[in-house]
């Protein structure tokens, strides 16, 4: 019989759209010829508004692609399930294996992965502890730092201490000028596609963006800016994981934002990366090390700043469920590696499996 997975997606971040692509290209390679003797997909549609969807719904984008919006009357009877899962248990109790593929907040960051576990069915990627660590910027970098993986000069803030006392704010922009100049990077700490991020370059621009970024999140982080190449490898597995070739980014606006992410032909994916290859040993070693540090499961994507003229690398994130379309950098080193995107996605649900059983 068939493993059946429960294929999670949509999702209320910005990161919507993404999931739908992510989860197209996963339900295909779960039909590829290799996988589909092995597992019967049940898809599951999670709305912007947090409805979730059983049945033809999910289906329904799956096969267009586009998003389905709040107006219940385009889905027929039966097919909502509610507010969440556990007005439902019929639909949700015939999955064997989860496979949430939701990208940012509420899908990244342990509370989907909480629930799942609270229904003690397998699921693929980080649990709570490691989906919260690499979601939220100040809890990643405490677990590297205590790791002792290089990383850029920052300085963990609230919002309560960025709103609260006027008095306050401007010795708050004295130390951030201090300790880190200018240009430096001030960002929302639990978000991701670089939502809320922005390049700061006076004290004006410095003033305004952490006040927008208070707007996005209760904690925030700023860093010193680093003039660097960026690159990405992925890692495989849960206690013995594996790190892929390196990528790299390349790009011509001022950083990687999200338009620059998102908008067609603005940034282009170079693998495997022309770098030395003591240089790819040591982001891969230290790709492992970022793995352990949050304690990441199945898969991550871990990113960094090689800085060429010094010959440093300085490690920038762990995204713990990287976009997974069909371009996307995360598969795309895998299949340069030697792993096809069906092959992957066999292998990510063998993990999920394997750690279940553990415990
Ligand atoms: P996200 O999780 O949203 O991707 P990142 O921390 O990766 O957030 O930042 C997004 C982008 O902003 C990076 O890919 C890079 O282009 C730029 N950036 C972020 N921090 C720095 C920094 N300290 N120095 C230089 N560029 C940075
Ligand atoms: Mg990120
Ligand atoms: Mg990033």
């Amino acid at each position: 019989t068939k493993l059946r997975v429960g294929l999670l997606f949509g999702g209320r971040s910005g990161e919507h759209e993404v999931s739908i692509s992510s989860a197209r290209a996963i339900a295909k390679a779960l039909s590829a010829e290799q996988n589909a003797s092995k597992y019967e997909i049940l898809p599951f549609y999670i709305q912007k508004d947090g409805h979730w969807l059983a049945g033809e719904a999910p289906q329904k984008v799956l096969g267009t692609g586009m998003p389905l919006l709040e107006s219940q009357e385009s889905i027929s009877e039966g097919h909502l399930i509610a507010q969440s899962p556990w007005q439902s248990p019929s639909q949700v109790s015939e999955v064997d294996v989860w496979f949430p593929i939701l990208h940012g907040p509420n899908g990244e960051d342990g509370t989907i992965q909480g629930l799942l576990t609270l229904m003690q069915v397998p699921f693929v990627g980080s649990g709570v502890l490691g989906s919260a660590m690499g979601m939220d910027k100040i809890a990643m970098k405490m677990a590297f730092e205590q790791a002792g993986l290089p990383q850029v000069k920052y300085k963990a803030l609230t919002r309560a201490q960025v709103w609260s006392n006027p008095c306050v704010f401007p010795k708050l922009c004295d130390e951030i000028e201090a300790a880190l100049g200018y240009p430096c990077f001030v960002k929302p700490a639990n978000l991701g596609s670089s939502v809320g991020i922005a390049k700061v370059r006076s004290r004006q621009e410095l003033e305004a963006a952490l006040d927008q970024a208070a707007g996005y999140d209760r904690r925030l982080i700023v860093e010193a800016g680093v003039v660097a190449r960026e690159v990405e490898c992925a890692v495989l597995g849960n206690d013995q994981p594996k790190a892929s070739i390196i990528g790299e980014i390349t790009y011509d606006s001022d950083f990687y934002d999200y338009e620059t992410k998102y908008t067609e032909g603005r940034a282009d994916l170079l693998i495997p990366a022309p770098l030395p290859d003591a240089i790819v040993r040591q982001m891969q070693d230290m790709a492992l090390q970022a793995f352990a540090a949050v304690d990441a499961a199945g898969l991550a994507r871990i990113d960094f700043f090689y800085v060429e003229a010094t010959g440093e690398v300085l490690i920038n994130e762990i995204n713990t469920l990287p976009g997974f379309t069909a371009t996307s950098m995360y598969p795309q080193l895998w299949a340069h590696s030697g792993i096809s995107f069906p092959e992957l996605v066999d292998q990510l649900i063998q993990l999920a499996l394997e750690r279940h059983s553990i415990g």
